[in-house]
């Protein structure tokens, strides 16, 4: 993500770029620049959507064919007349002659006077007005009809269209004059002798400036865009010379606005239009319609179509500020194609002329410009911070790159290879090397040939081998070959960055691989306690699900210690100081070191705790063995001396000292006594040395044991305690061969330790019977007594050092035995257990793997 500074500066950047694009939009719009294209637009809308064809309205054209009836042109004025008096009677609404009458007739002035009372007969006639230019650069002149027939005349009318630049006619001034716009357009006028009582408010674009009063200039208002219906012709005509050869029905013009007009071919009346050249008297019904119709198209004010468009501009370009290149893309073509729906959807609905282009432009231009500005900055960005790592990553490997040979070295003194030399490249290495290729090793500034041999004897077997060729490789890949770069700026980058990456997702790999192969559980959480870090390690010791989201004090909950764990987290956090404590898991036996370290990690403060866990209980359990040894030391094994050296000053102050006779049972009674707690002291110290014996035991040393012999000798050694308490030893056992692999001085001290203890709880005259058999792939021998039993609540305990059953002082024992035995059974790979009922007896039960070996059987 950007830094805050950095998105404003964009920002800013944006802004200004929006505000040129915005002064662009007002450049285009002022200049008209690409009018031509806007233009365009505009008839393809209105050619693709025509307007209704003008209906109640007929065209007298002056045709080829009436010119042929009637004779050339000008016609005598009678002809109009008789025209008029055919429409009166015919009742046509009203009449507009597109034909300029300048000049009296000077041949036939009674024709001027026909024709004049004919259209002040006939009523609703319009006559046209003509401006005209003398000569180039000459003054202009309104030319209006005759006197005698304008007098006469309903109404006048210019009848002036407008022409843009590329020649083709859209558009109309309805009110024209010299000095002031005073004539309203033949058609306005047609229609306002039509239609005379309503109050028609007249369309179009007032001029801005104020009209100059200049009488030598023409002065227009109200410019209207005129919508055509279409390609001519669109309009009900009828030839002139029919009309006054009553060869049209009367009720053809009956209640008709006619409009008389050339449409022959060489009378001059064609005008260009988007739908192609059209007669001057067909655009002037497509006006009457307009304006009839209220249909004209009136064109956005210059002066707000650049504030509008300004606007637009810039309120489009800044709204995509945030969005991505490819959604801007797609913005400025949505936008584009809006605009231009809009402006189509104004002139054919709102009747506004809104040309697009002026917006248009400034749009599709920012796009790459503001791509190019984004490219630029994210190049700089990325070579930028890519100088940075390399500077880096050069510090990092100038640390270790040490010398080549320097570093083999240690290698060699590893692998144990004494015959190997590096070489520069250019030589082979003058030796033979028959078991590796050697190896070429491009360092920053040499190029060098490692060649390594031994011979077939020795055991540099391939392993070796491969460990010495990974080293190469490694100091290989420290310096890199310089690789080509690709001349293109933008590839070359991409390159860089892809290098980069790769580089630290193989530093990640590492960190992350050095983490998970630590032998201790790391758990790491943010400050709210939630873990973003857990090696497997600590999966495994705890049970924790990789994807189940582990929060810290549900976690900790299962761990106890002297204190409370929040307490330590607090002072971790405020103290800055690392925090070491021992934890116990619940429900296990395990007890670990708890080491906890609060860090700031991405903020100044603290962001992260680091938990990291030890298993100890390996430690603890030895430590606790070491107290109770001492404590066994101390007290058991001291107690018989103690006593020992207690009878022996008892004996020289009572007898001794005061020079009595000493009988000789005396000495007797108080010689046994000694010898007793003697033996008692050799008997602890025995255990604890055979202990100590058993718990060294490993299977190195381990030989092949005849369980049936390691019995008997067992036998023998506690057939004398046993015929002490008449107890008889019964030994039931099977045929089969019974072989184990262990120590059998430790088995057998195993047996005579259960065959003691068996002794020792039983009363005089009971039975205590030996089971030796095969069961699948183990040996079971099992003794059994009929002694005192154990307590079920003592069951759990027997098997732990020094645990005795409370309560029996008078049977002599460290607590050591049966614990031997479960440690000798355990590192044999077996078990031992034992079933008892109180005051019933007992019975032991080891379980030990049976050596597995056809050969030997079949020996
Ligand atoms: P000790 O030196 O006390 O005999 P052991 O480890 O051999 O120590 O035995 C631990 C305890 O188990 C004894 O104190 C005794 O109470 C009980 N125990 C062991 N063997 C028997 C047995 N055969 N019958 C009853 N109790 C037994």
């Amino acid at each position: 993500m950007l830094p805050f500074n950095a998105i404003s500066s964009v920002f800013v950047e944006r802004f200004i770029l929006a505000l040129v694009m915005a002064l662009l939009a007002i450049t285009i719009s002022i200049s008209r620049w690409g009018y031509s294209v806007d233009q365009a637009f505009y008839d393809a809308v209105l050619t693709r959507f025509p307007s209704e064809p003008p209906k109640d309205l007929l065209i007298v054209a002056i045709d080829e064919r009436s010119l042929l009836e009637i004779g050339r042109w000008p016609w005598s004025r009678r002809v109009h007349a008789q025209l008029l008096d055919k429409l009166r009677e015919a009742d046509a609404q009203a009449v507009a002659f597109d034909i300029i009458f300048p000049d009296p007739d000077r041949y036939d002035p009674q024709s001027d006077q026909i024709f004049s009372e004919a259209i002040a007969n006939f009523g609703s006639v319009v006559l046209s007005v003509h401006m005209e230019q003398t000569y180039q650069g000459g003054q202009i002149l309104e030319v209006l009809p005759t006197p005698i027939l304008a007098s006469s005349a309903a109404a006048l009318g210019h009848v002036h269209v407008e022409y843009d630049v590329d020649g083709v006619c859209r558009a109309v001034f309805l009110k024209e004059g010299l000095g002031e716009a005073y004539w309203p357009h033949l058609m306005l006028s047609l229609l306002n002798l039509v239609y005379p009582d309503e109050d028609y408010e007249i369309p179009g674009l007032r001029p801005n400036e104020s009209i100059t009063n200049s009488s030598f200039a023409i002065s227009r208002d109200y410019f209207n865009l005129i919508p055509l219906a279409g390609p001519p012709p669109q309009v009900e005509s009828v030839s002139y010379t029919d009309v006054i050869h009553d060869r049209i029905p009367l009720r053809t013009l009956s209640d008709k606005v006619v409009l008389i007009g050339a449409t022959a071919q060489g009378m001059g009346d064609l005008i260009a239009t988007p739908f192609g050249t059209m007669d001057g008297v067909e655009f002037n019904a497509n006006i009457y319609k307009s304006l009839l119709h209220k249909t004209t198209i009136i064109p956005v004010d210059v002066h707000l179509h650049w504030i509008f468009s300004c606007i637009i501009v810039f309120v489009l370009i800044l709204s995509g500020a945030y969005a991505t290149p490819r959604q801007y893309f797609i913005l400025t073509s949505v936008y584009v194609l809006s605009i231009t729906l809009l402006s189509a959807i104004f002139i054919l609905y709102a009747r506004l002329w809104f040309a697009p282009l002026a917006v248009i432009i400034p749009l599709l231009l920012f796009y790459p410009i503001w791509s190019w500005r984004r490219l630029e900055q994210a190049i700089r960005f990325l070579r930028r911070e890519l100088y940075r790592a390399q500077q880096e990553a050069e510090s990092s490997n100038q640390q270790i790159d040490t010398k080549l040979a320097e570093r083999l070295t240690f290698v060699a003194k590893i692998v144990g290879l004494s015959q190997w030399q590096i070489s520069d490249g250019s030589s082979d290495g003058g030796k033979s090397f028959n078991h590796m290729k050697p190896i070429d090793v491009v360092s920053s500034d040499n190029f060098n040939r490692v060649s390594i041999s031994w011979d077939e004897s020795s055991d540099m077997d391939t392993k070796y081998s491969q460990l010495w060729r990974s080293a190469i490789d490694l100091n290989a890949n420290v310096v890199e070959k310089p690789e080509k770069k690709p001349a293109e700026l933008v590839t070359a980058t991409i390159q860089s960055l892809r290098k980069a990456t790769q580089e630290a997702e193989i530093n990640r790999k590492f960190t992350r691989q050095c983490l998970e192969n630590i032998r201790g559980a790391i758990v790491v959480t943010n400050i709210f306690g939630e873990a973003i870090l857990i090696n497997d390690t600590a999966r495994s010791s705890f049970d924790l699900v990789e994807d189940k989201p582990l929060h810290l004090l549900e976690f900790l909950h299962d761990f106890q210690i002297d204190g409370n764990w929040l307490h330590l987290i607090q002072t971790a956090i405020l103290e800055q100081t690392d925090i070491s404590v021992e934890a116990k898991l619940v429900n296990t036996e395990k007890e670990y070191l708890c080491q906890l370290v609060a860090l700031n990690w991405q903020s100044k403060y603290t962001d992260t705790l680091l938990f990291s866990f030890t298993d100890i209980t390996m430690v603890k359990e030895s430590e606790r063995a070491r107290t109770e040894a001492l404590h066994f030391l101390s007290h058991d094994l001291r107690s018989p001396v103690v006593s020992i050296l207690a009878l022996i000053e008892q004996y020289r102050n009572t007898k001794l000292n005061r020079d009595d006779v000493v009988e000789k049972s005396e000495v007797n009674s108080m010689l046994s006594d000694i010898e007793a707690y003697a033996r008692k002291n050799l008997s602890f110290a025995e255990s604890f040395l055979q202990l100590a014996r058993a718990e060294i035991a490993g299977q190195s040393k381990f030989d092949l044991c005849d369980i049936h012999s390691v019995i008997d000798n067992a036998l023998l050694m506690v057939r004398h305690p046993a015929s002490q308490k008449k107890i008889k030893i019964d030994i039931s056992r099977t045929m089969d061969d019974m072989w184990v692999e262990g120590d059998g001085e430790l088995l057998e001290r195993l047996l005579i330790n259960l065959l003691t203890n068996a002794i020792k709880y039983s009363s005089s005259d009971t039975l205590v019977q030996v089971f030796a058999e095969v069961e699948g792939s183990n040996l079971v021998i099992k003794v059994k007594d009929q002694g005192h039993g154990i307590k079920p609540e003592d069951l759990p305990n027997i098997f732990q050092r020094f645990k005795r059953v409370a309560g029996q002082t008078n049977v002599s024992g460290a607590g050591l035995g049966l614990h031997f035995v479960e440690i000798v059974a355990r590192k044999h790979g077996g078990s031992v257990r034992v079933e008892s009922e109180f005051g019933k007896g007992s019975c032991f039960i080891v379980v030990l793997p049976a050596y597995q070996d056809d050969t030997l059987l079949d020996d």
